[in-house]
């Protein structure tokens, strides 16, 4: 890692009951007290919950994310939730996952207007990008990745470049325990940073680019050393603090 502030995100999915998101909540709060100053701590946090976990966190660093956005303000679109429903509560959305990519369809359209849409209303958009092992396989990863930063970044200016955090999730390490080398999640970085650079240089350099795929205590280190990885988003680990807390550590060095 560099200068550069690293974050550590949680993705809880559609995990934890009430009493144990709230539970989880607070000791994940006292994490991101302790390492406020060196590093941001975050959850994103399933729709009901929100409110309830940004009211009871508001005065501590905890970072409140949501795992989704619409692209649309207001209006006849059942399920969806706004950008501005989300802003009061939420200073990230998780934009792009590979979940909603292939389980809901969502092309590198849906996801630009996603982005401009949580920018819009002064989210940091974390937009989630990644091969799948048979695009990795064809040896494909650098085209994709680079098709779907270019999409969601080339309409950008500066200052919007400046609020983004960029995940590289490669598909086939969410959920599955298995990891990118570091090395290749270094290579990856590097590229995403020189793409956005084509868009701004200078705000390329500040962007946190952050490493996502069966990210634990054990694995973390291995990444947070590499010069353009800047933390990481964490799914399964994210839903105890104990699993949770050792990734943190590993940020703080
Ligand atoms: C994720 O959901 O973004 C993720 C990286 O999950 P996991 O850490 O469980 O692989």
């Amino acid at each position: 890692m560099t200068d550069r502030m690293p974050y550590i995100l949680g993705n809880w999915k559609m995990n934890l009951d009430i009493e144990t998101a709230m539970s989880v909540a607070a000791d994940v709060a006292d994490i991101a007290n302790d390492a406020a100053a060196d590093v941001g701590v975050g959850l994103a946090i399933p729709y009901p919950w929100i409110p309830l976990i940004a009211s009871e966190h508001a005065e501590s660093n905890l970072l409140i994310g949501a795992q989704d956005v619409s692209p649309e303000e207001s209006g006849a679109f059942t399920g969806d939730v706004s950008a501005g429903m989300l802003a009061p509560w939420c200073t990230f959305v998780i934009i792009g996952h590979s979940e909603r990519r292939s389980i809901h369809g969502e092309s590198n359209a849906l996801v630009r207007a996603k982005l401009a849409a949580a920018l819009a209303h002064g989210m940091a958009p974390v937009l989630c990008v990644g091969e799948t092992q048979a695009q990795r396989d064809a040896g494909l990863t650098m085209d994709v990745v680079s098709d779907q930063v270019r999409s969601a970044s080339t309409h950008l200016g500066g200052v919007e470049l400046r609020s983004l955090l960029v995940a590289y999730e490669p598909v086939w390490a969410i959920g599955t325990g298995l990891t990118a080398e570091p090395t290749d999640a270094q290579a990856v970085a590097a590229h995403i940073r020189q793409v956005l650079g084509t868009v701004d240089i200078e705000a390329a350099a500040s962007v946190p680019i952050l490493y996502g795929g069966s990210v634990n205590g054990d694995n973390a280190d291995a990444y947070f050393a590499c010069p353009d990885v800047d933390g990481a988003l964490v799914g399964g680990a994210s839903l105890s603090a104990d699993a949770f807390l050792p990734i943190v550590r590993a940020a703080l060095g």
